[in-house]
């Protein structure tokens, strides 16, 4: 364990690697407006108060059941939607405070790949213009030039130049999905928020479309957020992984220290339901009671009290600080207040119980 915890995984450089993006205290709440004059009744809590870093170059996968804000966290990190408060500093500029052009600017810089290939593309616009409209949007880049950035990044993700002329509704899921790269990558961004990716293609390409997305990381150099829920692609595809649980970080580490040695019990429930691909061998299933509760009104103290086997009275009372318990193994549990190894060990065998 590390002599003194730090309060969230942000500074701007750690262990020599370079923090492209750092999210300090973001919170998201969305209202809620009922009556005849629409007044605010209530706050839908997507993003509660979350702060984690990337490193340049690496891919942060981030998990969670529906509904816990990996979502809302992506789209804040672009601006899609404003935060509520807290902050998002790219490349050591804090975006709340650019104005509108300055935020035009750097938006070259950060793209999303979308879920749904489909209904991210304009059906009546060919893809072609479709990638080219953030050259036409942000660069001064002749008609030709644009032409020949469509064609070289159709190329990239494994289509034709002719494909340019064609329309959304002439390509499969999977084509329709290296569109969307290509159009994130025309600008040549150096951050992308991966939104579910490959959540909805068929096993047999998501496959083609991660090593795609790997490859392009190569080349470019890109950073990834990559937002998923099937944990064995995040494992597959990530450096390291952040767990969130109803708008709250639950953990986050390196992929090898989240998928073996788990220190959060969400994160070890989820691990636990894993398929394991050796028909010999068996895993202990921990099957967590009860449903995720809303957000709009979400349980005090640690807010998986309500659904956590190991919870204890303090668990309801005062939420658990989300701590460095050593090699940037982070996570948000009091059992973990006893030290790493003690709790991990303890967390364990109360579980298996
Ligand atoms: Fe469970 Fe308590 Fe830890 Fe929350 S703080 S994960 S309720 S043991």
């Amino acid at each position: 364990m590390a002599d003194k915890p730090r309060m969230n995984g942000s500074s701007n450089v750690k262990e020599d690697r370079r923090v492209l993006l750092e999210v300090k205290n973001l919170v998201k709440y969305f209202p809620v407006r009922s009556g005849m004059f629409q007044r605010v009744t209530n706050w839908v809590k997507a993003v509660d108060d979350i702060s984690f870093h990337i490193y340049e170059g690496e891919t942060l996968g981030l998990v969670g059941e529906s509904g816990c804000g990996k979502t809302t966290v992506g789209r804040t990190i672009l601006h899609l939607v404003p935060a509520t408060s807290g902050s998002v500093i790219f490349n050591d500029q804090d975006l709340s405070d650019l104005s509108a052009s300055q935020l035009k600017e750097i938006r070259r810089d950060i793209q999303i790949i979308f879920q749904d290939p489909y209904s991210s593309l304009d059906p009546r616009m060919p893809v072609g213009e479709s990638i080219s409209e953030g050259l036409r949007i942000h660069t001064d880049k002749t008609a030709q030039e644009r032409y020949d950035v469509v064609v070289e990044m159709l190329s990239r993700v494994g289509l034709r130049a002719d494909h340019a002329r064609r329309y959304p509704h002439e390509f499969s899921g999977g084509q329709r999905q290296r569109i969307g790269i290509a159009r994130a990558l025309s600008l040549r961004p150096k951050f992308i928020v991966c939104d579910e990716p490959v959540s909805a293609l068929d096993v047999s390409i998501q496959a083609q479309v991660l090593n795609i997305l790997r490859e392009l990381q190569q080349d470019f150099g890109l950073t990834y957020l990559f937002i998923a829920h099937n944990l064995s692609v995040v494992e597959h595809f990530s450096d390291r992984v952040g767990v969130m649980y109803l708008g709250k970080m639950a953990e986050l580490a390196s992929r090898d220290a989240l998928y073996e040695n788990p220190l959060h019990p969400y994160t070890q429930a989820l691990m636990s339901a894993i398929p394991v691909p050796d028909p010999t061998m068996t895993r202990q299933r921990i099957i967590l009671e009860g449903d995720v509760p809303s957000p709009l009104n979400p349980p005090t103290g640690c807010r998986f009290h309500t659904r956590c086997p190991l919870a204890f009275d303090k668990c309801g009372q005062e939420e658990p600080p989300f701590k460095d318990y050593g090699r940037e193994h982070y996570a948000a549990c009091w059992l973990l207040e006893t030290g790493e190894e003690g709790a991990s060990k303890l967390t364990r065998e109360r579980l298996a119980r």
